[in-house]
């Protein structure tokens, strides 16, 4: 069984469809509302323990009750929540996810306890296959955990999401990065990377890979050894891709910490990713291994 840690935030969604964004002053009115938890962190933890690996999180949450409910939902999903820090004087977590008519969504987002989770939370990290980080918590605690695992020879993914969040440092101890387009964009500064193929040639150096992840148009990579690679999602009809790109990760990561090659790995993902984004809400379309294979077969 592939043993997994997560250090990454925990975040509850508050989620309006809505049939358009508001305007400056404007009251937009829905009924389509519902109360997820979510958080890159979550998401790609739960994702991951669907798939069938061992999960140990590492995070931090309030003192209030998306807290304890966060506490109950990693347990319920079979996550080690020891890790899981609970602190006073600051709130857990919360976004309000937008989501229009097209499946694309805007955020709105307090990061709360996430902002406050230190290098302190990561000194005694437990044996692993593979690390997952993103943004969403403190850089410095991304750091430390990316510094340990990477010292241990165990494979580090970082989802450099948001982009902004991410630091040199983050980057330096990724043994994989698998940013989306718009992310790789950013890091790489490759204007003239044209296509996905481009973007994942740029982001991959001596000491680390790359899985570009293109929405609709599925995913490029290039491995180690500098072979850049394709791969399309089964055709679904997306309803909400929030949670695509985590379930993306997760399922990547499972992939490789079991052996897999890239083209293989990223298939994988990217038939995770597509069922994620058959389903409202991020947690709801978390996949099993067994709704991934069948979206494959
Ligand atoms: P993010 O959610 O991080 O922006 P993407 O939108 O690139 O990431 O989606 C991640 C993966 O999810 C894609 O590589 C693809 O495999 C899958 N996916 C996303 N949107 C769709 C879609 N409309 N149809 C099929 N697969 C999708």
């Amino acid at each position: 069984m592939v043993r997994a840690v997560v250090v990454g935030s925990l975040v509850a969604d508050l989620a309006f469809h809505v049939p358009k964004r508001p305007g400056p002053g404007e009251v937009i009115v829905t009924t389509e509302f519902g109360t997820f938890r979510g958080g890159k962190g979550y998401n790609q933890a739960v994702a991951l323990a669907r798939l069938g690996a061992e999960v140990t999180m590492v995070a931090a949450v309030g003192h209030d009750a998306y807290g304890d409910g966060f506490l109950k939902a990693l347990e319920h999903e079979g996550i080690d929540a020891g890790r899981v820090v609970q602190l006073r004087g600051v709130g857990t977590a919360v976004a309000v996810p937008l989501i229009t008519p097209d499946g694309e969504v805007g955020f709105v987002q307090y990061p709360g306890a996430n902002h406050q989770l230190s290098p302190a939370h990561c000194a005694e990290l437990p044996d692993c296959d593979v690390l997952l980080l993103q943004g969403e918590v403190t850089p410095a605690a991304s750091e430390r955990a990316g510094t340990v695992i990477r010292g241990r020879g165990g494979i580090v993914i970082l989802n450099p999401a948001p982009v902004h969040d991410v630091t040199p440092q983050m980057l330096a101890t990724a043994t994989v990065v698998c940013p989306n387009e718009v992310e790789a964009r950013a890091l790489t500064e490759a204007a003239d990377a044209a296509d996905g193929s481009g973007l994942a040639r740029a982001m991959c150096n001596e000491s680390r890979s790359s899985v570009v992840t293109l929405g609709s148009a599925g995913a490029a990579w290039c491995d180690g050894d500098g072979d850049v690679g394709r791969a399309r999602p089964p055709q679904v009809h997306a309803v909400d891709t929030t949670g695509a790109g985590d379930s993306f990760c997760a399922a990547l990561a499972l992939r490789l910490a079991e052996g897999a090659g890239y083209r293989e790995a990223v298939a994988f993902a990217c038939a995770a990713g597509a069922h994620a984004a058959t389903v409202r809400g991020a947690e709801p379309g978390l996949p099993t291994r067994a709704q991934v294979d069948a979206l494959l077969s």
